[in-house]
């Protein structure tokens, strides 16, 4: 077997996939020399993501960092779906499935922002990993070919100078503009379709308590269609914090997008509030998608999260099917490090990550925003299966249990695919 050792990992991409990546990545032994560059000159803070499912909680434990996570943001425990009217038609009870603290994977809502820059501070107590801002990777110079050892990338530095960096693999964690996707697949091709309904996120301060609204609602309805989701607990409830993120007519500009809010928000919420009742933290303009590449892997390069698979928001499966890639990952190379895998290994990753995208979160986050404003909200409890379902698990616990954890099928042991030791069974790539 050749030797699959790594030394050195570029990571393209200090968002929140590519940071967690190289802070798992430091633990490794030997601890491969790890950089990571990025085109901006610090975090992204624009309103993303927010709610995280239980692959993702598994891996922050193993990264260390739950702990400041579930202290600093919270486990939402009501989840609905409503009519426009407020109308309640079906939703959870999370606290009745006791997996909140810290032994449990429970749902947890934590701003991306925060989660970037905790990974950030961990990452840069590690010795042995260097995080590179505005150092935008331009070209790829070698890595593609099947013989390359290694691969490497062409960066622009800040003032426009240019350097080579090479290392044993290259990770593109750069997002849904992906540069190294499109160094690796060409200029367009990203499989799959991008919706025509743009959607604008905003985090705004506002009291929906005083409706009796829950952690999180889905309101149904084919024009003003939105989520509602509390990402910040105040004993104040006029100091709550909630995400608001809701669709809007095909065509229009951004500039439009952002002028509608205001008549978005009257019309829409409870309460028709007009913009003094309530206090917009950020917004910002949104098209969505769902497309994936047909390959994650080509000779020393390999993708992630954002760059590999888009999907729309509405599920929180975005982020948290980036970071089961990172986990993915994570488990590919250690098996290498400690050479009980060879790199046929990350074929796999490849293979497993691809068919998790198609299988599981394509098909569930399309039908969620479907869902939203392609479905009658008189008629959806008689139409969709899956409402069907939520409204039977509201009296029957072990259902309830059952849809909502049905995220751990995202996770995949790659060690079944590590070699034995001698006489303890059949060599890795025999399985692969
Ligand atoms: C409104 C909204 C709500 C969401 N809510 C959720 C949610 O609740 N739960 C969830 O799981 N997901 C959610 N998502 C999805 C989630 O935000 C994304 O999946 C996640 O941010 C992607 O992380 P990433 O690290 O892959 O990429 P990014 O966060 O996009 O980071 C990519 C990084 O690469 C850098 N980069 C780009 N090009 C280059 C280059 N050429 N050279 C060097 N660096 C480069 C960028 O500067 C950036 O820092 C949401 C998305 C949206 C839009």
């Amino acid at each position: 077997m050749a030797n699959s050792q790594l030394s050195s990992i570029i990571i393209v991409g200090a968002g929140p996939s590519g940071l967690l990546l190289a802070l798992l990545l430091a633990d490794l032994s030997p601890r491969p020399d790890i950089t990571i560059l990025d085109a901006a000159p610090t975090l992204n803070e624009a309103p993303r993501a927010t709610h995280y499912g239980s692959p993702a909680i598994q891996l922050f434990r193993k990264a260390g960092i739950l702990e400041e996570i579930r202290r600093d943001g919270y486990m939402p425990e009501k989840i609905c779906w409503r009519k426009l009217n407020g109308e309640r038609i079906c939703g959870y009870d999370r606290s009745l499935l006791h997996d909140g603290g810290l032994e449990g994977d429970g749902l947890t809502v934590y701003w991306v922002g925060r989660l970037c820059a905790l990974l950030e501070r961990e990452v840069k107590k590690r010795t042995g990993v260097s995080v590179k801002w505005d150092h935008k990777v331009t070209s790829l110079q070698s890595g593609l070919d099947p013989h390359d050892t290694s691969g490497s990338l062409e960066v622009e530095g800040p003032g426009g100078k240019t350097t080579t960096y090479t290392a044993d693999y290259i990770v593109g964690c750069d997002g849904g503009n992906s540069t190294v996707r499109r160094l690796m697949h060409g200029q367009r091709n990203f499989p799959g379709f991008s919706w025509d309904v743009p959607i604008v996120a905003t985090n705004t301060m506002i009291d929906l308590d005083r409706f009796g609204w829950e952690d999180t609602q889905f309101v149904i309805d084919p024009v003003h269609w939105f989520m509602a989701a509390r990402i910040g607990a105040h004993e104040d409830p006029k100091q709550n914090i909630w995400r608001i993120s809701y669709g809007e007519k095909a065509g229009l500009s951004n500039e439009e997008l952002m002028e509608r809010q205001e008549m978005k928000f009257e019309q829409m919420l409870p309460g028709h509030p007009k913009p003094g009742e309530y206090r917009v933290l950020n917004k910002s303009p949104y098209r969505v998608h769902q497309r994936c590449v047909e390959r994650m892997r080509v000779g020393r390069v390999l993708l992630a999260a954002d760059a590999a698979h888009l999907c729309n928001p509405f599920g929180g499966l975005g982020l948290t099917g980036g970071i089961v890639d990172v986990g993915a990952l994570m488990q590919c190379f250690e098996g290498m490090q400690k050479g009980v895998a060879d790199n046929g290994i990350l074929d796999k990753y490849c293979e497993v990550q691809r068919r998790m995208w198609h299988d599981i979160i394509n098909p569930v986050s399309t039908a969620n925003i479907r869902r939203l404003h392609l479905q009658d909200p008189d008629r959806v409890l008689e139409e969709d299966e899956t409402m069907q379902l939520v409204k039977k698990a509201e009296t029957d616990l072990e259902l309830s249990r059952e849809l909502q954890s049905a995220g751990d099928m995202l996770v995949y042991d790659y060690t079944q695919h590590y070699r034995r030791a001698a006489g303890g069974g059949p060599a890795v790539l025999a399985k692969l």
